[in-house]
Parts: C-alpha cells; structure tokens; sequence
C-alpha cells in the first residue's frame, strides 16, 4: 500500500520542541497562545537528566488546551552516544573547555533536533516550528545562535521543499524575561505549573526544592535558572 500522502502544511499549524524544561514550556505556552493546533517532540539522547522527560506529560497536561495536539518522542540515544560522551550524557564532571564551552555541550545535538522536528512537521502538515534555543543568557552553546537557526531553516526549507518557519521566542530574552513572558502568558497560576513541573537540572536532581523549581542549585543549569527567578522576582516588587 502506498504510503500516505504528507497533510497539507498550514500556516498555523505548530510543533513545539518540547523537553519538560523551563525554556520549552514557556515556548508551548507561547504557541498555544498563537496557533490553533500544536504538537510537540521530545527527544531522548541519553541525557543524564531524563527525569526531564518525565515532566512533559505532567506540563502538557495542566497547560494543555482544545489547541493541543499529539506528543511525539524520538528516541536518539544509539545515535548520539553513538558519537561519543559528554558530561550531558555521562557521569563527567561539568567543566569548561579551553574554547569557553561547557563540556555539557552535545555536538550535533540541537541540529539532530530540528531535522527530526522537521520531518514530523512535514509528515503531519505542521509549518512552524517552535524551539526554545537562546542565545542571550546561555552557556555559549553554538547551536543555540540566531544565525544557526536561520542557516537551519533555509537548509531544511530547501531540503524537504517547505516553508518552513522556525521560531524562537526566547532568542533575544535572558531567563528573568523568560519568566515574565510565561507570566504575561498565563499569570501566577502558569508561573505555577512551571517552576513546579519543570526541569532544568543537568544532574537530574528532583529532591531539592528551591523559590524557583526542583534541582541541585549549582549546576551552570540551576544557576541560570535561579539567578532569572531572583532578577524576575526583583523587578515585580
Ligand atoms: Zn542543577
């Protein structure tokens, strides 16, 4: 039997890279406040963090709306360790490297990401994709750039022949705006779900809770986090 053919893109139709972190359910928060019908992906690629993953569900549920359509999950954990380890994905102490970089950093990984919602987006119809990458209060990831998402976009426009629109709301907004965006979305009650559903530490810790979610409270991950929270929380008073 012939496979079937691919929906006919529309152009508010969505899919929302969607890992459980602060970041991605401010960004789901964002779509379903444009877009008719969003979907979202999750990725599995090993991290050390996958307690991660158990928080999508649990946020899907409670930010969830007539809007929200299916969750994908994609499973890349043969492929990116495949390549090799690093301190996301095994037990390393985070450092940082000569060049400035975390050795959180998964070389690949956001580009592996994008092609894969891509090609979702094209089997199910889905024009914008919606990321969470940023590049102005972050760890120096190269992946996360303005100018590596545009290169992706035309990539993936010109190799799947689609319009494509990738989106990043967060590009240009540093954590404590992350916050204040999520609060002008869905006020205290979406603050709420978010620092309690959400998860941002690169260890996984969910045992310690703290004014702004669960975590360790002194990964490069939690630091960016909680410095947001207390930056965001100064600016109300
Ligand atoms: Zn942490």
């Amino acid at each position: 039997m012939p496979a079937a053919p691919p929906l006919q893109s529309s152009d508010d139709r969505a899919l929302v890279l969607f890992s459980g972190g602060q970041d991605s359910a401010t960004c789901l928060a964002w779509a379903l406040a444009r877009y008719p019908h969003v979907e979202t992906v999750g990725f599995r690629y090993g991290q050390r963090h996958a307690v991660e993953l158990d928080c999508r569900a649990p946020l899907r549920d409670r930010m969830g709306s007539a809007r929200l359509g299916p969750d994908h999950m994609v499973d890349l954990t043969a492929t990116l360790s495949g390549l090799g380890q690093t301190a996301m994905t095994a037990e390393i102490e985070i450092t940082t490297t000569e060049e400035g970089l975390p050795n959180t950093f998964v070389p690949g990984r956001n580009l592996l990401f994008l092609t894969c919602a891509a090609a979702i987006a094209w089997r199910r119809g889905l024009r914008r994709i919606v990321a969470g990458m940023c590049e102005t209060d972050y760890s120096g990831y190269p992946d996360c750039r303005d100018d590596t998402i545009k290169a992706m976009q035309l990539a993936l426009n010109l190799g799947l022949a689609r319009r494509f629109v990738l989106e990043t709301p967060l590009m240009w907004r540093d954590k404590a705006a992350t916050w204040a965006l999520a609060h002008d979305l869905g006020g205290d009650a979406l603050v709420e779900v978010i620092r309690e559903h959400s998860h941002t530490c690169y260890l996984g810790d969910r045992t310690h809770r703290h004014a702004w979610g669960y975590g360790c409270g002194t990964c490069p991950a939690c630091e960016l986090r909680a410095a947001g929270w207390t930056r965001w929380r100064a600016s109300q008073s």
